[in-house]
């Protein structure tokens, strides 16, 4: 049999011999779609594939014979770089010139043939492996700027300095396009040195007066120094351990140089300012100087003469995927003077409107995204689950409490969803302690009165017992007259250490329905779980699982409702940004007779008093975190570290206690155990950090000491409050800031101000930007590197567009929509699946 990559090339070739008359198969090659979308869906061949497969066949009847040619070669090439990378990717392998020199016109022909026949004897096995490798971008190739275009194709870069861009993630021209600096050097500025002055970045145009090299410091540094003039007076300029600097300055050169304008012994000097020489095209120095994130192999002048020329010579060559009705009302500018403008700026106007543009195509095409699956789980139909009324009620009344006005209003939600026919797809957001746990078993008895199943996942084990408990309480066991909905047998719980018989048995009992209701951690994903009739999937703490997570969760039933639930409160203009594909609940309410946490900004001096805090709790009996914002001090030196700090402690200060100590080095398994044993009173101290945020429940902890409380946002700093302040006792949460510095310390009186979560979100995003809720690595935020998402201003704009957009052409059909609809695949392919 053969795979659907190779049938998908049998048609394109029969096509290209046709001459693309669109008659390789019957009534037109988009017809072969719903058959090849279901094989490729079934060996789960990469999305971005399937995507761009469907997009370009649907549109592939609307197209003269110049753009089929073109759209075909498109595809072959994309089919051909999934076997290419599949083969050990060394960049010898790639056939760069020839691509990147093909001309649009009837090359394709030959190029198409000769791909097909290369790739014929390609086994299934191969591309199932290949498939795996997410980061595959198709994109317009030939003429235009082959995105995909291995760095070797450039001029001046060879293997090594492919290596040297490969560890800065750069892997091919595209990225490099959308490698942006990190900040820019202002030196557009040109003065005569009679007119400099003390603090300006500058540039000067000077004549070498002087130069010499002398070593300072016993011969540990080198200075070389050299004095300069221009007519209207001179300046003394010095370089540290640059002494090569000697050998390409002379007397008498004419030079330009820029730099900041600094003092030393009452004279104006210049210290490492940049240099180039005057006829040379000005990189360097004399205008808006681009600064990129370095590896240490690389310097910057380096890595800025790279992305000149590649910039100069392919961001013309780019194509523009926005529509051009799109661009006009916004009023943006083009994509090729954008990236131009991005990296070499010709003023700040410039520059402002160029990140303007590419900001707003990040949220445009995020948005888009979003729309798209919305839509998607908006059309699929669902099982129906009823709660009626009275029923309802005495389940209600089962619960040990009244349940707060926002816990009503969110059951109603969640109510209504179930029994809507589509599949539930709902984020609830709740500050820590706001009573999510009672929503999802409610939600899950309405399922388990209809017999059918539930899953709900949780990040760690730890949690997943607590959640376990919590549910078998809930759910089980009969309260006066009212019986209840499950029974123990029927509530199971699957984490990565419970043994292997029991596993099985829970696994048997999950696929003949005997099982209602099962909680675990990433092993109910992971291993072969089936389930008989799984309805309704409920994810804890979401923002450590990725949409991949979730949907591998999903599809382990068949169109299951989905409840999200995080303790993170997210402003809503970012939830509408990249939680749009999901409806929003939200508790804003704690249930009464809260203790307010006592929070206190601390000063370092001031750290013995809170030592004493802590002595006097925990002889009282209670049990105290101590968070640090490094694992180990390794090169940061001025930082305090978890690991040392717990020894210190455990050694100096609380010799009579013990000390646990926990980190994200630390195994799964050593992480559980060490907060079982926090948990179970064994450690009165956990110094750990910020692995501890996620929400395990001690109640007994009463004291929250936080050590370099600059280092975190508000919102982490909050749920690290949450972690105490949950039994009856007073709970005090201490912010130990490193310096004294009363700026930076404001913020964090907010924490003294108030305990509400969404506040000190709104204001966290106000200061920080989107990073600080989703952590920028692990959430993939990557893919938003020129978009600020405090911007709310622009976010409107691409979120009208976006919509309006996808009123008219939510599959992309339209041919002029094919460009965008490539980006769209390339977007969508990098890391978005951290995300949320
Ligand atoms: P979170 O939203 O952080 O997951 P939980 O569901 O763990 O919060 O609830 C926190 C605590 O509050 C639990 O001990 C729970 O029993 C209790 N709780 C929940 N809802 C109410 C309520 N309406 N009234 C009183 N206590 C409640
Ligand atoms: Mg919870």
């Amino acid at each position: 049999m053969s795979s659907p990559i190779e049938k998908l090339q049998k048609f394109l070739k029969l096509e290209v011999e046709r001459g693309y008359d669109n008659r390789a198969v019957v009534g037109g090659l988009d017809k072969i779609l719903p058959n090849w979308e279901n094989e490729a869906r079934s060996l789960k061949l990469n999305e971005n594939l399937i995507q761009t497969v469907i997009q370009r066949l649907n549109a592939y009847q609307h197209l003269d014979t110049s753009q089929r040619a073109a759209t075909l070669q498109e595809l072959f090439q994309m089919l051909q770089s999934i076997q290419e990378t599949s083969r050990q990717p060394t960049s010898s392998q790639f056939q760069p010139r020839q691509q990147l020199s093909a001309g649009r016109s009837d090359d394709s022909t030959l190029s198409a043939h000769s791909a097909a026949k290369q790739s014929k004897n390609i086994s299934i096995e191969r591309q199932k492996r290949s498939n795996k490798i997410s980061d595959l971008r198709p994109s317009k190739q030939t003429s235009e700027a082959g995105l995909n275009a291995p760095l070797t194709v450039l001029p001046g870069i060879g293997q090594r300095n492919s290596q040297i861009l490969h560890e800065l993630g750069l892997n091919n021209l595209g990225d490099l396009l959308y490698f942006f600096p990190r900040r820019y050097d202002d030196y557009s500025q040109l003065k005569p040195i009679n007119r400099v002055q003390y603090g300006e970045e500058l540039t000067i145009i000077a004549t070498v007066q002087s130069l010499s090299t002398r070593p300072v410091r016993g011969g540990q540094l080198q200075i070389t120094e050299a004095v300069v003039t221009d007519g209207s007076g001179f300046i003394r300029l010095t370089w540290f351990n640059k002494p090569w600097i000697e050998k390409n300055l002379h007397h008498g050169d004419q030079i330009v140089f820029s730099g900041k304008v600094d003092m030393y012994l009452g004279r104006l000097v210049m210290n490492d300012p940049e240099w180039e020489h005057i006829e040379q095209q000005h990189l360097h120095t004399n205008r808006i100087v681009p600064v990129y994130p370095l590896t240490s192999h690389i310097t910057q002048r380096q890595l800025r003469r790279i992305m000149y020329q590649t910039v100069t010579f392919w961001a013309p060559r780019v194509t523009e995927y926005l529509p051009e009705s799109t661009r006009q009302s916004v009023g943006l500018v083009d994509l090729s003077t954008a990236l131009l403008q991005v990296h070499f700026p010709d003023s700040s106007e410039n520059l402002a409107a160029a990140r303007e543009r590419l900001a707003f195509d990040e949220i445009f095409l995020m948005q888009l995204g979003v729309l798209r699956e919305k839509q998607a789980w908006q059309s699929a139909q669902s099982e129906i689950y009823d709660s009626p009324e009275d029923w309802l009620n005495q389940q209600i009344s089962r619960i040990p409490f009244n349940l707060t006005q926002a816990q009503q209003k969110v059951l109603q939600e969640v109510r209504c969803d179930l029994a809507s026919g589509h599949p539930m797809n709902r984020l609830l957001q709740g500050d820590v302690g706001s009573g999510k746990t009672v929503i999802a078993a409610l939600g899950i008895a309405i399922v388990a009165r209809n017999g059918a199943q539930s899953a709900l996942m949780a990040p760690t084990s730890i949690l997943a017992e607590q959640h376990y408990r919590n549910l078998l309480n809930l759910l089980t066991g009969d309260h006066g007259d009212i019986p209840s909905i499950l029974t123990p047998e029927q509530i199971a719980l699957l984490i990565g250490d419970t043994p292997e018989p029991e596993k099985q048995s829970i696994r048997q009992g999950l696929s003949d329905g005997s099982i209602k209701l099962v909680i675990g951690t990433h092993a109910l994903i992971e291993d072969p779980v089936e389930f008989q009739h799984l309805q309704l999937a409920v994810v804890d703490e979401q923002h450590r699982f990725g949409v991949a997570q979730r949907s591998a969760l999903r599809v382990k039933g068949k169109n299951p409702h989905l409840l999200v639930m995080t303790a993170t409160p997210i402003p809503r203009s970012l939830a509408l940004t990249i939680y749009g594909d999901l409806d929003l609940s939200v508790m804003d309410e704690l249930p009464p007779g809260r203790q307010p946490i006592e929070t206190h900004v601390v000063l370092p001096l001031e750290r013995e008093r809170i030592y004493q805090l802590i002595r006097s709790e925990i002889r009282a009996g209670h049990q105290v975190f101590i968070i640090y914002p490094f694992i180990e001090k390794g090169d940061r030196d001025e930082a305090m570290a978890a690991v040392e700090e717990h020894d210190r402690l455990q050694k100096e200060i609380f010799p009579q206690f013990k000390l646990g100590l926990l980190h994200g080095r630390m195994r799964p398994s050593e992480k559980d155990q060490v907060m079982k044993d926090f948990r179970d009173g064994i450690f009165q101290v956990l110094v750990s950090t910020s692995v501890v945020e996620v929400g395990v429940d001690v109640p007994n902890a009463t004291v929250m000491l936080v050590e370099g409380a600059n280092r975190f946002g508000l919102a982490q700093l909050h749920q690290f409050r949450g972690r105490v302040g949950r039994g009856q006792d007073k709970a005090y949460c201490i912010l130990i800031p490193e310096t004294e510095d009363a700026i930076e310390n404001e913020r964090l009186a907010a924490m003294e101000e108030t305990n509400d979560g969404f506040v000190l979100a709104e204001r966290d995003l106000d200061q920080r930007g989107p990073g600080s809720f989703l952590g920028t690595r692990q959430s993939g935020f990557a893919e938003l590197k020129m978009a600020n998402l405090t911007d709310i201003h622009l976010i409107e704009k691409a979120r009208l567009q976006a919509r309006k957009f996808f009123e008219l052409d939510p599959d992309f059909r339209n041919p002029e929509h094919a460009n965008l609809a490539t980006m769209m695949a390339r977007f969508w392919g990098n890391g978005r699946g951290d995300i949320s």
